[in-house]
């Protein structure tokens, strides 16, 4: 029997490529999102896959969600945590909500999420977590405290719950992708990206969410298991840790 992956935010830019290839690769995928209801209906009929909905930044939703995936597709054994949103400005100008909506979605949505499938992946002795930070949670970004703060968090959550998931066989892994040709990117000014963010790129262009896609698949096989508590970086040479 083929393995449950749940991806949170997966029905468009980078979490829809991770279902599509995860569910290449054999896996039953679950795809979850916030609200908006035209591009998950869209991204289920191209594909066929699961759509769910609910909020990882609130807790009773994700307990609500992830029993409705498990009833339906069966235990998750492969949870990859890609939700995520900005809020970006400068700190000055930075409000108490725009840093609790991003910390509430981008860090505590991995609480909110793992909290809910861990003891299941305990006791099957088997599991796979796999967080996509991001190159501004290793670097920093001006105009994105929340979002760098939020996302280093997720590197700390990672190390940290790794150690308590190797007895287990649990593995729990980061990714960091750099500038990936989402909407989110591409909806920068074309002056912008070819002035000002490419250059900062030595391989010359953005990534594509096939590229992240296939760092979780390999992250998520059962080959993977010697990997944990690790950082993969995707950022085409930006920032070199
Ligand atoms: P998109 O904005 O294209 O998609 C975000 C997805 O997350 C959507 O499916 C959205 O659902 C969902 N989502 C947002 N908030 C919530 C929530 N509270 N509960 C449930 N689902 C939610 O993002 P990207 O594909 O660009 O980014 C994916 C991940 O990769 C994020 O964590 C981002 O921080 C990270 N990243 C992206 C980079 C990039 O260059 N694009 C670079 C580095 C990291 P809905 O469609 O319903 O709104």
């Amino acid at each position: 029997m083929s393995r449950v992956a749940l991806v949170s935010g997966g029905t468009r830019g980078i979490g829809a490529a991770i279902c599509i290839a995860l569910k290449a690769a054999g896996y039953r995928v679950a795809a979850n999102y916030a609200g908006n209801e035209e591009k998950a209906k869209a991204f289920h009929e191209e594909t066929g896959i699961a759509i769910f909905k609910w909020d990882v930044s609130d807790y009773a939703d994700c307990a609500e969600g992830i029993a409705k995936v498990e009833s339906e597709l069966g235990p998750i054994e492969v949870l990859v945590n890609n939700a995520g949103i900005t809020r970006d400005t400068m700190f000055h100008k930075m409000t108490p909500d725009m840093w609790n909506a991003v910390i509430d979605t981008n860090l505590t949505g991995l609480f909110n999420m793992t909290h809910n499938v861990w003891t299941g992946m305990r006791d099957r002795s088997f599991g796979r977590v796999i967080n996509i930070s991001s190159i501004n949670g290793q670097k920093g970004q001006m105009g994105q405290v929340n979002y760098s703060a939020a996302k280093a968090g997720d590197l700390g959550f990672t190390k940290a719950l790794a150690q308590e998931g190797a007895a287990k066989n649990i593995t729990v892994n980061a990714i960091c992708p750099g500038y990936i040709g989402t909407e989110m990117v591409r909806a920068v000014p074309e002056k912008v990206l070819n002035e000002r963010i490419i250059p900062q790129i030595p391989v010359g262009r953005l990534g594509e969410p096939e590229e992240i896609a296939r760092c979780v698949v390999f992250l998520a096989s059962d080959e993977s298991g010697f990997i944990t508590g690790s950082t993969l970086t995707a950022n085409g040479g930006q920032f070199v840790v």
